[in-house]
């Protein structure tokens, strides 16, 4: 958790999907060490959804767990209600959950393809129906936020790096960008704050073959500039100013978060 700018979400309400690891685990103590209530999604695990909610309240916030699988629409509702029970509302959604099921095109079987559609990019459209059916819900109240309610996608640089092998996770990542643009477009008018993080190689779970050996290491940090791979505390940091009304003026748009990897660095030296 960072110490500057604590305690800027105070009196936020919020939802992160997927915080039972990686980079949703520590947006919701990044979110909870500014002050926001926090409601830490886990899928299956619940375990260590409770773990993290009880980091945030060690640290002196205020957290709940709900095991919602977010690509299952009543599975969605009932995570809001939930949370309106606990909290009285939801001003924020960081919608964070997501997964990889890698193989080639030609062995890529419907359930690999459909899965992964169905927890990125169907998961990020019911989430984000609930949460602006919540934000437009009379008498809802956004407290101390100056927008009435504000949503993080979790996309990737994936949503515009093609990724051979992986056709289900960039064609979700790249409907991520375009369902945040248009829901941007169409709500924003109503206050509501919609926008993206594109993360490049955060060291998590999900792409630990890319970082557990000193080969596989070496190989990726020829794909990023700034010859780091990423924590995933760089990511929550950004997801806070976004939460926060530092970023009151930004709407619609994807902040990448990527060592410079989306700068083709395939082609340095070579102009
Ligand atoms: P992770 O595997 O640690 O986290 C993914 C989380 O999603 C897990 O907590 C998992 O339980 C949860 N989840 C999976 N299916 C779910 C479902 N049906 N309902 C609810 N939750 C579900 O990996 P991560 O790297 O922290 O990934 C988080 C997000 O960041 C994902 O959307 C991922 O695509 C994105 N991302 C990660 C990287 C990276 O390099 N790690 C890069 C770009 C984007």
């Amino acid at each position: 958790m960072s110490d500057i700018g604590q305690q800027t979400l105070q009196g936020r309400r919020a939802i992160v999907t997927g915080a039972s690891s990686g980079i949703g685990a520590a947006a919701a103590r990044e979110l909870g060490g500014s002050g926001a209530r926090v409601v830490v999604n886990c899928h299956s695990d619940r375990d260590a959804g409770e773990a993290v909610a009880e980091q945030i309240r060690a640290a002196g916030g205020r957290a709940d767990v709900d095991c919602a699988d977010v690509s299952n629409e009543n599975n969605v509702e009932r995570l809001f209600d939930h949370a309106r029970e606990i909290m009285g509302g939801v001003d924020l959604l960081v919608s964070n959950a997501g997964i990889q099921q890698d193989a080639a095109t030609v062995d890529m079987t419907l359930a690999q393809w459909q899965r992964v559609i169905d927890v990125n990019l169907t998961g990020q459209f019911l989430c984000a129906r609930a949460a602006v059916r919540e934000f437009l819900r009379p008498g809802h109240e956004h407290g101390p936020s100056r927008c009435r309610g504000n949503i993080i996608c979790m996309s990737s640089v994936h949503e515009q790096i093609p990724w051979a092998g992986r056709v289900n996770y960039a064609a979700s990542k790249g409907g991520v960008m375009l369902l945040m643009q248009s829901l941007a477009q169409e709500f924003s008018g109503k206050g509501i704050r919609i926008n993206a993080v594109a993360p490049g190689a955060i060291k998590t779970s999900i792409n630990r073959d890319a970082w557990d050996s000193e080969e596989a290491r070496s190989d990726l940090q020829k794909l990023i500039p700034y010859q780091r791979i990423g924590e995933v505390e760089d990511v929550a940091r950004v997801v806070r100013w976004l939460a926060s009304d530092d970023s009151d003026y930004v709407v619609g748009t994807t902040i990448v978060v990527d060592g410079g990897m989306t700068l083709y660095p395939g082609f340095r030296g070579n102009g």
